[in-house]
């Protein structure tokens, strides 16, 4: 089957210009002129043509903390695809009474068959007897090449200190191992002194975890990665310190990083209103946004992901009104990640949709490994393709489907997806499913 997206201006690889589009058999066939017939004809006449969009930092069918997040794959991909992400990378925790390799084994059979977008995995190893080790470069050599490692969650289970990322990086790194890096300052998040912090106010989380915290991790990590020789991905920096010091260290090593709508769009006066809990997350919601916007427009994060981690509203609001601590802690994302980020260049389209190519699609699908399928629209890619339309009516914008708190209510926008293909298929037409039995995800790295 081919099909013809026609008259659209044509956004990839950080470049725009006006030209069609030919699929065929899931596969980008060609970009440029003349290129029809072709059974099916997409007119693209006022829109920008995307490479779908990747979101690298996605939690669902999870269970955090004391709560069952409130997306799983289904509702998750859904989301997703109506808002022109069409691969997701979501996480598998080994826990406690299992292998690495049950725990995702686990997290594809939730996910099989269920997924309107394509999924893969960060692995998060938690022990580290021999047959993890094993286990782990067993899993390596079957394609899992990103490892989320964290600075902080020693009571989860999480933590890892710097001998055992030591470790990690030394026996991993030469197997083609990219990590992901949680970075917050254990030591420095356990010296706070809480006895002058009303712990009963929302606000008191950011006191609770401070900007210095995430820059010393960042600081760290940066240095060991670096004499390691290891790429590093700092996720969800949400501090102006930590994202110029990445900036700084990109000349010597290969380190790039990601932020979230929530740290460019929302401060810490959130946490201040009446029901601020429901905005809590970790990093938490910051100061003075100005500064890290223009980090933002000068390039800083190579990619802009959701972190999205859905919390029902009852368990959002399930605290004691007394200690801060037990809030449940992420916000939803999912559904507003393309509007958020064109708003940093929304007076000027042919921009915005260039770099929305390389940061929510070239850029992830390099980090995760996945360029020689993903990330632009080039002959021999996956035909994953967004129609956008950004003059449609202003439409409010949900951060999911599911029954959770928005951290931007009220907030439209008049980006309107026209047409999301997946697979070189239609999935989205005018925002809505065309076939809401139809799953046309597939799951990565592709083994039984
Ligand atoms: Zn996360």
């Amino acid at each position: 089957m081919k099909t013809l997206v026609r008259n659209g201006r044509i956004a990839s690889d950080g470049r725009v210009e006006s030209a069609d589009l030919l699929l065929a058999d899931g596969v980008v066939a060609a970009v440029g002129h003349d290129l029809g017939p072709a059974e099916r004809e997409i007119d693209a006449s006022g829109c920008w043509v995307l490479p779908g969009l990747v979101d690298l930092h996605v939690h669902v069918a999870d269970r955090i903390g004391r709560f069952e997040l409130a997306d799983d794959y289904e509702s998750g991909t859904r989301v997703a695809v109506k808002n022109g992400i069409t691969t997701l990378a979501a996480f598998v925790t080994q826990g406690p009474a299992e292998s690495l390799g049950e725990a995702l084994r686990r997290a594809r059979a939730r996910a099989a068959g269920r997924c309107h977008a394509d999924v893969t995995w960060h692995l998060t190893p938690t022990r580290f007897e021999a047959a993890d080790w094993a286990e782990m470069e067993e899993l390596v050599r079957a394609g899992y090449r990103t490892f989320k490692l964290y600075t902080t969650y020693r009571g989860a289970g999480l933590f890892s200190d710097a001998v055992r990322l030591d470790e990690l990086f030394t026996r991993l790194g030469p197997l083609g191992v990219r990590f992901l890096l949680h970075c917050e300052d254990d030591a420095l998040l356990e010296a706070v002194d809480t006895s002058s912090i009303d712990l009963s106010r929302a606000s008191s989380h950011a006191k609770l975890r401070p900007e210095a915290a995430e820059v010393s991790a960042v600081t760290a990590l940066l240095d060991l990665a670096c004499r390691r020789g290891v790429p590093l991905h700092v996720v969800h920096v949400s501090t102006v310190g930590a994202a110029e010091r990445i900036r700084d260290a990109r000349a010597r090593q290969d380190v790039t990083c990601e932020t979230g709508p929530q740290y460019l769009w929302l401060d810490e006066t959130s946490l201040d209103r009446p029901d601020g809990h429901r905005w809590l997350c970790s990093p938490p919601l910051r100061g003075d946004r100005e500064r890290f916007r223009a980090l933002a427009l000068e390039g800083a994060f190579d990619l802009f992901a959701t972190d999205h981690c859905p919390f029902r509203k009852a368990d959002k609001d399930d605290w004691d009104g007394r200690d801060v601590r037990t809030v449940a802690n992420g916000l939803p994302g999912l559904g507003g990640l393309l509007r958020h980020a064109w708003r940093l260049w929304a007076d000027e389209p042919d921009r915005a949709a260039a770099e929305v190519s390389l940061r929510l699609s070239r850029n992830p699908a390099l980090r995760l490994g996945l360029d020689g399928r993903k990330g632009a629209l080039r002959p021999g890619l996956d035909a994953d393709v967004v129609v956008l339309d950004p003059n449609g009516p202003a439409r409010a914008v949900r951060a999911t489907e599911s029954d959770a708190y928005d951290p931007f209510p009220g907030f439209t926008s008049t980006l309107a997806l026209r047409h999301v293909l997946v697979h070189g298929e239609p999935v989205v037409r005018d925002g809505d499913l065309v076939d809401a039995d139809a799953r046309r995800g597939q799951l990565h790295p592709q083994h039984d």
